[in-house]
């Protein structure tokens, strides 16, 4: 699938839609989830264009990729769930209802988390 400018992340990264920088370097933004799951819910997303974790590991440089899940840690703790703990969830595709097609991590944390999965 190609990448669309037109998803909510790139217009977030562009300044069109304006969200709270909790985070921010060269290689990710971090900003609350709209739609909070959890006490603690945080999407990191990487600063360039790619639409999955596939695309984003066979496209990216390393320097990006590494840059990234260093970015996932640092916000994590930022939000203070490194010691409580947290869960990272990367969906990817229809069967997972990614619902922007931008490749981002959910941190989700805050209180004792539900089982995995939810039944459908
Ligand atoms: P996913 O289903 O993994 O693609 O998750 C996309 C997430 O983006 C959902 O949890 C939405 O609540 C969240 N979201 C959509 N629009 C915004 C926005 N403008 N600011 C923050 N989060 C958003």
């Amino acid at each position: 699938m190609p990448y669309d400018d037109t998803n909510v992340f790139a217009k977030i990264l562009r300044g069109e839609i304006p969200c709270t920088r909790l985070y921010e370097d060269e290689y990710a933004l971090a900003f609350p989830d709209i739609r909070p799951q959890a006490p603690v819910h945080v999407l990191v997303i990487p600063k360039g264009k790619y639409v999955s974790i596939a695309d984003f590991g066979a496209k990216a440089s390393p320097e990006e990729i590494t840059g990234f899940w260093r970015a996932v840690a640092a916000v994590a703790k930022l939000a203070g769930v490194e010691e409580s703990g947290y869960r990272l969830i990367c969906n990817a595709g229809p069967d997972s209802r990614q619902e922007v097609p931008h490749f981002h991590a959910h941190i989700l944390g805050g209180h004792k988390l539900g089982t995995l999965l939810a039944p459908v």
